[in-house]
């Protein structure tokens, strides 16, 4: 371990994920905010191996995280507070706190994923969005609009103009992972890695209804397939992939068609799973209604922005290569939870926590059982 130089990112990340500053650390550690500044930039040697066991138990992650020499990545793709996808709500320290989520989940993965071979059953699709077909990257796809991208997505899925059912199972077999994390107080829905020499994971919000995760679901694949580098229009792309892939236009358009009241849209939103807010969204961008009767429906639904009706609830979806990949370590190679979480420099129960799991270590020899022996006596 030791032969390995001491990563300082790694020292901002573990920081990060405690959601404290230098200077909390500073004083919880006893070591110079100084000290800790100049590690996290890379002037290594600056600590002493007695306050860099400081600094770890005091951000609860084992010494050998630090020497991890994993790349970090510091800004995903796009990241969305919950009011209506701006950027504008989440604090720099609730920011940090869940990118450093997204990065601890990448250096775990990136782990299990050198001993085990992913085939997923789809090619992971990427697209660019081009004016002319001579600009696309080779690589990509040319496409005009991100709708285009969407009904080729859904072809190669061979879906048809129906619902999905299940996007995660979709998402999945196309080697993206999606991991539902606890993001605290972080008022974020989703957001996209891109680790280098993987390919992206996609976080969730874990607390959010099942509809507003399947969205951000479908919007964060949009990313993943269609933004390669961050520009102004993505947004905007990345939605109007999620309608159409969500509630494609030829599939959607009747059912519309049939009514539009809340009740009505209740009962589609069970068919399509899909927000009744999404819906309503989705008859405007299908001009359906316009100025004033797009503007009475959201009147109508009104009550219902903050909570939509509970008898149209749906479940929530759940992903399950990340839980298969550490089974297949457990299973197949023989490997307990607290090896695993080992290997990947994490502490056991908190790398239980992670993917909701049981610790187990190494079998604990059983107590000796107790003896009852029924005893008549006790009667008399
Ligand atoms: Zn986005």
């Amino acid at each position: 371990m030791l032969d390995r130089k001491l990563n300082g990112e790694m020292v901002r990340l573990a920081r990060n994920r405690r959601r404290m500053t230098q200077t909390d650390l500073a004083a919880a550690s006893g070591v110079p905010q100084t000290a800790i500044s100049r590690t996290e930039n890379d002037a290594s040697g600056e600590l002493g191996l007695e306050q860099l066991k400081s600094i770890a138990r005091c951000l609860q992650f084992p010494v050998a995280f630090f020497y991890e020499q994993d790349t970090v990545y510091r800004q995903p793709i796009s990241l969305h507070p919950a009011a209506f996808r701006k950027r504008a709500s989440v604090s720099a320290r609730d920011e940090s706190a869940v990118i450093a989520l997204g990065n601890h989940y990448v250096l775990q993965l990136r782990r299990l994923l050198d001993a085990v071979d992913l085939n997923p059953e789809f090619e992971t699709p990427k697209f660019e969005i081009v004016k002319t077909r001579s600009g696309a990257a080779e690589f990509a796809r040319a496409i005009s609009t991100a709708r285009d991208a969407a009904i080729a997505v859904r072809a190669g899925w061979q879906l048809g103009d129906g619902p999905i059912a299940d996007l995660t199972s979709y998402v999945e077999a196309s080697g993206i992972m999606v991991i539902k994390a606890d993001f605290g107080a972080a008022d974020v829905d989703g957001f996209t890695l891109r680790p280098v020499g993987m390919d992206p994971v996609i976080f969730l919000n874990q607390n959010r209804p099942a509809d507003r995760m399947r969205f951000s679901l479908a919007h964060e694949f949009g990313h993943a397939v269609l933004h390669a580098f961050p520009d102004e229009a993505m947004e905007k792309e990345a939605n109007e992939f999620a309608s159409e892939l969500l509630m494609p236009r030829n599939g959607i358009l009747p059912d519309l068609r049939r009514g539009l009241s809340i009740p009505a849209l209740g009962k589609l939103k069970l068919k399509w799973r899909v927000s009744i807010a999404s819906l309503i969204y989705r008859a405007s961008s299908v001009d359906l209604i316009e100025g004033e009767s797009a503007r009475r429906l959201w009147i109508d639904f009104g009550p219902y922005r903050t909570r939509e009706p509970v008898e149209f609830d749906i479940a929530p979806e759940q992903p399950r290569l990340a839980a298969d990949l550490i089974r297949a370590h457990t299973q197949d190679l023989g490997f307990t939870i607290v090896d695993i979480a080992n290997a990947v420099t994490t502490f056991p129960n908190e790398f239980a926590q992670m993917h909701g799991l049981v610790p187990t270590g190494p079998r604990v020899p059983e107590k000796p059982k107790l003896r009852l022996v029924p005893n008549f006596k006790r009667q008399a």
